[in-house]
């Protein structure tokens, strides 16, 4: 499946970066929303447009160049964040569940972060997840599984990167049949690491010289990430809060390598909640505005790649109920995530274990606007009515999905909500559609309008002179 170097790829090689030869990026950001399809973008863009009045919620759509970029694994079509993280840290496709090694696992596959820092640029990796997750763990980490959090933790402090900033490490004191494993706090010691959870922390340890700092967000979400968009509270940190702090930290004469992923567009999309994706892709794409004011201050010498993994969902605006209507404006009324939803409904039983199905209406109106601003047909009250009596008369545990618990209640009303806006979903996995790279800045005429996953930071590493 090896794609051919296409004429324009060759012609747009042959042309002069930035203005004049001598001239490279030396400022580079590379921004993967995890999941997020050419629909998320449309959707949350949809959203700002129509719902927040605001047409420049999105910026990274109005970027001069757009390409499509396919991301099939090497040994599955539709691939997975591990295989397609290291194809877009490597520029090497590998195989499903695979980071920072050949398909085989037998080769190490070298990411350009590193490659950066040996050419004396400073370097950050940045996630709205856990640290040790799929995307992140391609830039500095080679495992054969992406579920090796530990061991992804471990080879953390080896990369000698200067930040790292993230909801946190999954299993910070080793796997749960190790009892005996270092923490990584104390192993990051040995490397010259150090660790906080407050961003002025951050300029602390900085000011006083600290090689590499690791921050994790206080109050983090489940699954050590930050918490959704949605779900925030005016407290808790944002991508955004944490991209500005990497560019205080790693700004330096000799420039620097920013990698910064969306991590939650896509736990929200495996969730098939509609809202909750669109709040985390504002989120994210406040994150690159952060990014466009550092490219302002230095238009001739910086480059801003955003991209995407992979689709997740199969998301569509349009749907069979609505047929030619979008009801975006719908998704306004809802005001948690469906996994905070999932929280309210289960402390609501635990509080009312005899509530009335009213009580639970009133419940969900205030968190989803279903039977309040939005009217509910029969066969809506009769589907919420089933999980209501399913989930009060039957005592069940709750339903786990990919990066989540639910239940039926709030299975089924966001459900009929997304019905409703005309949000289609074909899947609770990912898909093989290909996804956007939008980029400006110094390099983004090596961008061809048709790329592959694995071009990507080939193109990056030839916007700043770098092999
Ligand atoms: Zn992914």
């Amino acid at each position: 499946m090896k794609k051919p170097i296409s004429l324009l790829l060759v012609l747009a090689v042959l042309l002069v970066s930035c203005g004049t030869q001598d001239r490279k990026a030396k400022y580079i950001f590379y921004f993967i929303g995890d999941g997020m399809g050419t629909s998320h973008v449309t959707l949350a863009k949809l959203y700002a447009d129509s719902v927040l009045n605001d047409s420049n919620a999105v910026s990274f759509t109005q970027f001069p160049v757009v390409s499509h970029s396919t991301t099939y694994a090497q040994n599955r079509y539709i691939t997975g964040s591990a295989a397609a993280g290291t194809a877009l840290s490597s520029g090497t496709k590998t195989s499903i569940n695979t980071i920072g090694l050949t398909y085989d696992r037998t080769d190490t596959l070298y990411s350009i972060a590193k490659k950066f820092k040996e050419a004396g640029r400073k370097v950050a990796i940045l996630t709205s997840v856990s640290i040790d997750h799929a995307t992140p763990a391609a830039f500095y980490a080679h495992v054969g599984h992406r579920d090796n959090y530990y061991e992804i933790a471990k080879q953390l402090p080896k990369s000698n990167y200067d930040f790292f900033a993230s909801g946190g490490f999954l299993e910070p004191n080793g796997s749960k049949s190790d009892s005996g494993a270092v923490s990584i706090y104390e192993l990051g010691k040995h490397y010259g690491y150090h660790f906080t959870t407050s961003l002025t922390g951050v300029d602390s340890l900085v000011a006083a010289g600290a090689k590499s700092v690791v921050y994790s967000a206080p109050n983090s979400a489940s699954g050590s990430a930050l918490q959704y968009e949605i779900d925030r509270s005016p407290s808790d940190v944002t991508l955004a809060d944490i991209t500005r702090k990497a560019i205080d930290v790693v700004d330096n004469p000799n420039g620097f390598f920013i990698m910064v992923e969306g991590g939650k567009i896509d736990w929200a999309a495996h969730d098939n909640d509609a809202a909750t994706v669109i709040h985390d892709v504002l989120a994210f794409a406040r994150a690159v505005d952060v990014a466009i004011d550092f490219y302002s201050k230095h238009p001739n010498e910086t480059l801003i790649v955003v991209t995407a993994d992979h689709e997740t969902g199969g998301l569509s605006v349009g749907n069979r109920e609505n047929k030619y209507d979008v009801h975006v404006n719908l998704l306004q009324y809802q005001k948690v995530s469906k996994e905070r939803l999932h929280k309210l409904v289960s402390d609501f039983q635990l509080q009312n274990p005899k509530a009335k199905f009213a009580d639970l209406l009133s419940l969900l109106a205030e968190n989803t606007g279903l039977s309040k601003e939005i009217e509910l047909t029969d066969a809506d009250i009769q589907m919420l009515m089933e999980a209501y009596n399913y989930v009060f008369k039957s005592s069940q545990s709750p339903e786990t999905t990919t990066y989540s618990e639910t239940d039926p209640i709030s299975r089924v009303a966001i459900q009929i909500l997304n019905s409703k806006a005309a949000i289609g979903w074909t899947t609770g996995s990912h898909t093989a559609q290909p996804v956007p790279v939008f980029t400006i800045g110094c390099g983004q005429e090596h961008f061809t309008p048709m790329l592959d996953n694995t071009d990507i930071p080939k193109m990056i590493l030839r916007s700043a002179a770098l092999r």
